[in-house]
This record gives C-alpha cells, structure tokens and sequence, in this order.
C-alpha cells in the first residue's frame, strides 16, 4: 500500500470533542471519524485493526468449536416483549415501526433471537451441547456515549452463546470461553483482569469481566494485591472495620428538619457524624415494595440488593413512595413504616444506636432511633458497596481500586430465556426440560481502544504487532532520489510476507517521522541519506526504540525476521 494513494488523514490537533486520549489519538491518526454522537466512521485504519481483532477472535471461537452466524438487526418487538425486555431496556433500545406499524427493535443484544434459534433446531439432548456466534453490529442508546468507540451507540460485538443440556455442561462451556477469551486478549496483546461480576437475577450463576485497569475505563475494580482477589465493586465484598459512633441523641423523638434530606445535609443539621445516620431507600420488585437501610458513610449496592431479593430490582418513583408512605422521599424511614413493606438492612446499620432515621412525614426526621428495638429488620446482609480502608475477605490486607476498561464478559444465563420462549429439549426418557444456557460478548472496537490506552506514549499510538494496522511503514525521505530503491524494498517485503505500507508522499520527512510515530506502526524502516551515503537503512522498533543499521539489500530479510520473530510472541500458544 502507497501511502499517497491511501485515505489516513491525520491531523495535527486534538479533536475538541474528544476527552479521553485513546479518542484523541485514534481521530487524530486518521482511524476513525464521528458522523454524530456515538456513531463513528472507521477509516481504512481503523477498519483493519477491527478486521485483525476479529480474525483473532474467530480462530479462538473456532478452536473452541463454536459456530459462526449472523443474525439481523433489525428484530421483531414481539420476541423482546416475550421475554420482558421490551421494558427492561427502557430508552436504550433503538425502536422503530415498520409500514404495518409493527413494532421493530434494533437489537441491542442477541439472547432472545438465538434462543428461538435454539428452539427450532435443538430439540433433543443428542442436538446438544452447541455454541454458535456472530460478529455483529448492536445498538444501544447510551445515556452517555463516551470515549469514542468505547461508548459507543451502534458498536461491533462478538456474541457467543452456549447451550446445554445440563449444569455441568454449562461449566464446561464457560470454562471454554475463558479459556478463548483469555487466548484472545493475550494474542491482541492486552494486560488484563478477570473479575467477578454481578450476576444479576440468577442466584447461584457465574459471570466474570474481562478488565483492563486505565484510568480512561468507567468501571471501578477492587484488587488485593496479597492474593490475587479482584471483582467488580459493584459486587466486592470487604472486611469492614465498621465501628459504632456516640451519639448525642438520648431519646427517641421527632425533630423538624426543613429541606434537609441527603445524608451531608441531615448531618450538617444535626451536627452528627454520618455514621449516626440510617438511609433508607425504597426499591420496588414486580412483586413487592422493599426498604432497604444502609448507614450514612456508605452507599447501596444495587446488585447486592438484587441479589438479596432474588427478583428484578428498580427505585420506587416519587409517587410510589408518596403514596406508601405519606412522606417524600429524603423524609421516609423505617419507623412506622407501612407493613406491606419489607426492610432489610445492610450489616452496617446493626451497628447503630440512637441514630437518625427519616420521619414519614415531610421535612421531619426521628433522631435516637435503635435499629430492633424502634424498628423491625427482617434481615441484614452485605447490601454496601466496599470502600476505601476495607480489607480483603480472602487474607485481610487493605484492598485497593482501579479504573478499568472492560472489554469482554462472560456470563452463566441459566435458563431464563429458554424458559421464557419455550426452547425446551427431550432428555433420554422423553422429559422436557428448558435448554441451559450462557453468553459472552467482546467489544471488538474496545480492544481496540485499550490497547491504545495501554501503550500510547507522548509521541502517539504503540500498537502490539497482532492487531497494528500494518506491521511495518517504509518511509522514503526523499522519493526523488531512492524512490527505485525503496520500491523494490517493498516489494520484497511483501515477498516476505511483511504487511507494510510505504510512504511514499512528497512532504517533508518531519511529518513522515511525525505520522509514522503517531500512527505507531511496530516497525518502521528509513530510506534517508545519512544512512545511503554508507548503503544503510534504519530499522526501529516503536515500542522500545531499539534500533538496526542495515546494509540496503539486507533490509528486507532483516526486518522480515525481526517481525517473525516479534510475530511468535502473539502467536496461539
Ligand atoms: P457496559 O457495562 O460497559 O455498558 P455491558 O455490560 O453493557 O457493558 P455487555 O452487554 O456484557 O456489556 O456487552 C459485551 C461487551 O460489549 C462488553 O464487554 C464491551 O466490550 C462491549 N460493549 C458493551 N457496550 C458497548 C458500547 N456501548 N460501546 C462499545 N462496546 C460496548
Ligand atoms: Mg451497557
């Protein structure tokens, strides 16, 4: 490829639009483009990094015998209101009408349409275990798109699917797909964690995420470095060094607090530590209406809650809450609290005495409230996200924080879809039993996005040789005089099978330098005068610098076997 005659414009300034440096480099470097928020172009560089994730991600499925589909975007309203997602995806799912005013969606996802899929064609326990998968387009309407390709609305995802005739066998497919997923983030060349994840509605199942720590990433870990723990924060748990506060409060009363509500401003108003203070968060189930404590210094974590409950979980609307218990919310609490109501309580509240709860009335709390004693809990539990100065539950040592990209998840489904639209198989006696299922994604444009996080340095984008949009540049400084000579490099080059591309334009060798280091190529090659005058040429590696003068017509080979040999260090093991 001539670089003259190939579509990568650079620029020499940060787009405004762009906060995070892997957006600001890879606009900047000519990958990709916006067309609107959260919808981006992909360039010819761009695309072949995409192209080169997914090859790596292909074989990886491949090898682990999963099946490559394709299903469609555009999807029947019917199949997401089947399972209850239609509502569950609320304003983030893409929605449309077709000419007979059916109602389509884009998907978002692929759970539902693979499951039908599975419905139709396995219906015997010989049919299974199966894994298909699809590199498909999904959309999201993200509240906020950010990142660039991070966040993204309409983004490329890897999909995979199991599905399985028993519990074993779904471990074995999860087992799998780790297996795969970790094969395909060291072969793109990516520094990772696996963390546990909140597995949302099913009890006793599994799901893990694919973490790489930046500070670019939107999601928090919680990691011990004495002995490896690491999960999500939304569901790490901590050893507590929670210690009950005084409190001034000596009897149970009400107090008037006028437009005092968040925990900051109850305890400013009372002159008490938060700790004194019980938060009482009212979330509703499809069945019932719930009161969840926590006390002031921490906050609820809602997939805790979720957990707890076994059942969906959302926050009361203002009007539920009003209208159950007289009070608005900020002013609610568990004294008198209607029965129908239940409350729990996070392990921190039991260590409460004489604290602050809301009123039930408006602009009222009740100070020198004991929880058992004022007010009934029917159990307390691990409901609190961990914080800063928690210990780790495994050996005890301080936990620490991260931000992190998170590029791929897997998860143990159970059996909620297949259940839900009716994909049921005929074990060896002729029972009927709803097929067992998993799914696993990866962000095919993340992986993209964390490796330039990962690597970039002041001068631009380091790409890992497996997924560079070419594994080699050749600048020619001065076309007019070695234009001959730098052809004939490149072809042999691709003789070699090196994939390079050759900058061939006629523009000063600063900006050759300047695009090759922003643009991070693995190799470059020079073709300049200082080395010609003694028949060299300059071979560099962009990672470390480390560099080669070579005789002219040893180059090819010389450079061929340098990224051979770099090759074998992303090559399936
Ligand atoms: P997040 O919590 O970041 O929104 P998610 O839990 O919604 O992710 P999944 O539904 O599990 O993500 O999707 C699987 C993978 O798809 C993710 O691990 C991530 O790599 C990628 N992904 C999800 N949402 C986006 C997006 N908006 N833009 C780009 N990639 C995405
Ligand atoms: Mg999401």
């Amino acid at each position: 490829m001539r670089f003259s005659r190939f579509l990568a414009p650079t620029l020499k300034e940060d787009p405004k639009e762009a906060e995070v440096l892997s957006h600001r480099l890879l606009v900047r470097a000519g990958f990709f483009r916006q067309h609107m928020s959260g919808v981006f172009v992909f360039l010819p560089l761009g695309w072949r990094v995409l192209q080169k994730v997914a090859r790596i991600i292909r074989e990886e499925m491949d090898r682990i015998g999963a099946q490559e589909v394709l299903m469609p975007s555009l999807t029947a309203g019917e199949v997401w209101k089947a399972t209850g997602r239609w509502e569950a995806f609320g304003a983030d799912m893409f929605r449309l009408k077709d000419r007979k005013g059916r109602d389509l969606a884009l998907a978002p996802t692929h759970e539902e349409l693979m499951t039908l899929l599975a419905r139709n064609h396995f219906r015997s326990y010989r049919d299974l275990p199966q894994i298909l998968y699809q590199i498909q387009t999904k959309f999201r309407d993200e509240p906020r798109p950010r990142g660039g390709v991070l966040r993204s609305r309409e983004f490329a995802m890897k999909d995979s699917y199991s599905f399985d005739a028993t519990w074993e066998g779904l471990d074995e497919s999860y087992a799998l797909h780790d297996r795969a997923y970790r094969r395909i983030f060291d072969r793109a060349g990516l520094k990772y964690v696996v963390v546990s994840a909140s597995s949302g509605l099913m009890g006793g199942s599994q799901s893990e995420e694919f973490m790489v720590p930046s500070e670019a990433g939107e999601d928090r870990l919680v990691l011990c470095d004495a002995c490896g723990y690491a999960a999500n924060v939304e569901v790490a748990e901590g050893k507590r060094e929670d210690h009950s506060v005084p409190s001034p409060f000596q009897k149970m009363e009400k107090v008037s607090t006028p437009d005092v509500r968040s925990v900051e401003e109850v305890a400013g108003f009372l002159n008490v530590t938060p700790e004194l203070i019980i938060k009482g968060l009212v979330v509703r189930t499809p069945t019932r209406m719930v009161m969840a404590l926590v006390r002031g210094d921490r906050d609820l974590a809602e997939s805790k809650l979720q957990r707890a409950l076994g059942e969906e979980v959302r926050m009361a609307t203002p009007e539920e809450v009003l209208d159950a218990f007289g009070a608005p919310i900020g002013f609610v609490g568990p004294v008198d609290a209607p029965p129908e109501v239940e409350i729990i309580a996070d392990l921190s509240v039991r260590q409460v005495e004489r604290g602050v709860v809301g009123g039930n009335e408006e602009d009222t709390h009740i100070v020198g409230v004991t929880p058992g004693v004022d007010f009934p809990v029917s159990r307390y539990l691990d409901l609190a996200l961990v914080k800063e100065g928690d210990r780790c539950v495994r050996c005890g040592e301080p936990l620490r924080f991260r931000s992190a990209i998170e590029v791929g998840h897997i998860f143990k489904l159970g059996t909620k879809y297949s259940e839900a639209l009716g994909a049921f198989f005929t074990d060896a006696e002729g029972k009927e039993h709803p097929i067992i299922m998993g799914s696993y994604g990866i962000g095919l444009a993340r992986v993209m996005a964390a490796a330039v996080e990962l690597y970039a340095d002041e001068k631009g984008i380091r790409w890992p040789l497996s997924i560079a949009p070419f594994e080699a540049v050749l600048l020619d400084l001065d076309p007019g005089k070695y234009g001959e000579i730098t052809r004939k490099l490149y072809t042999s080059l691709q003789e070699k099978g090196v994939e390079a591309i050759w900058d061939d334009r006629n523009i000063s060798a600063g900006v050759k330098f300047k695009d090759a280091d922003l643009i991070g190529y693995p190799f470059r090659l020079v073709v300049g005068e200082r080395g010609m005058r003694e028949g060299k040429v300059e071979i560099q590696h962009r990672f470390d610098g480390t560099s080669r003068k070579v005789p002219v017509e040893e180059a090819a080979i010389s450079l061929a076997e340098w990224v051979d040999h770099e090759r074998r260090h992303f090559a399936p093991g």
